[in-house]
């Protein structure tokens, strides 16, 4: 299937990658070979945290308001706003409360999401707002 949406696709772009599921690896000295760690050593969410953290920093300097659009639920799509004061809380903004991995690209404007995650999957985006002052 050639999945298309929002003129980016899974499969021609090279999208980041980032999941709140552990990645961690061991590097097995016998086999020469990397295998997913038993074991979680923190490192894993911290550098996809980190990477997350620089490619959004422009976007993020727009505004601290945040538009999601498209969401994917089990059931539907949702439409919300958010405020952030980091790259941590616009994660939690744009992700769900269970086991998720998130592709993602940052456009100068916003973020094309794919998220997949037990119930759901799908592609939407999100985007700072910027507020009238008054
Ligand atoms: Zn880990």
């Amino acid at each position: 299937m050639h999945f298309t949406d929002y003129g980016v696709s899974l499969l021609t772009d090279n999208l980041c990658r980032i999941s709140n599921q552990c990645s961690c690896e061991t590097f097995n000295e016998d086999t020469q070979e990397s295998t997913p760690s038993e074991y979680c050593f923190g490192d894993c969410w911290d550098d996809s945290l980190h990477l997350f953290e620089i490619d959004t920093q422009d976007l993020r300097d727009i505004s601290d308001t945040w538009v999601v659009e498209g969401l994917p639920l089990w059931n539907r799509t949702i439409r919300g706003s958010f405020t952030i004061k980091n790259a941590a809380d616009l994660l939690r903004g744009i992700t769900v409360n269970s086991d998720w991995t998130l592709r993602y690209k940052v456009t100068p404007t916003h973020i094309w999401c794919y998220l997949s995650h037990h119930d759901a999957a799908g592609s939407f985006k999100a985007y700072p707002v910027i507020e009238d002052s008054e």
